[in-house]
């Protein structure tokens, strides 16, 4: 498969909430979004705050470092556009803002704690729809 040929992956849906999170990672960010009425830290996009129920949030760039908090080695996908790529590390991240997500960590040597950070080099915003994250080599 071509590198930069990402077609072949499920592509996320887009809709009013998730736009500015989707095109963000377009141009290798992770967009969170944060509530004017209690600035709480959100993931994942939502049209309210889930603690304070204000609709008054913004969007702002996180930083792409986090922490390992668990992690499933994918041995069989349900997709057939990952079969030739597996074992795939699907982790739950907690990122420096707060938000915990889950996402796929590019290495084959996950481990719970294990710092990381998004991988958003130009080949891997091109091929994956959704961000992901590499081992991050500084502490
Ligand atoms: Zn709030």
């Amino acid at each position: 498969m071509n590198i930069s040929d990402n077609r072949a992956y499920p592509q996320p849906v887009v809709d009013r909430d998730n736009r500015t999170y989707l095109e963000g990672w377009k141009n290798g960010s992770l967009m969170l979004q944060q509530c004017a009425g209690c600035h709480a830290m959100i993931f994942y996009p939502r049209p309210m705050c889930p603690h304070c129920w204000s609709d008054s949030l913004s969007w702002i760039k996180a930083s792409g470092r986090g922490r390992v908090v668990s992690y499933s080695m994918i041995h069989r996908p349900n997709h057939p556009s990952f079969n030739d790529e597996t074992p795939i590390a699907l982790a739950e991240i907690v990122l420096e803002e707060g938000p915990t997500l889950l996402a796929r960590v590019l290495s084959q040597d996950v481990k719970s704690g294990m710092a990381v950070e998004l991988a958003n080099d130009p080949e891997s915003v091109a091929r994956y729809p959704l961000p992901i994250f590499r081992p991050r080599l500084s502490e």
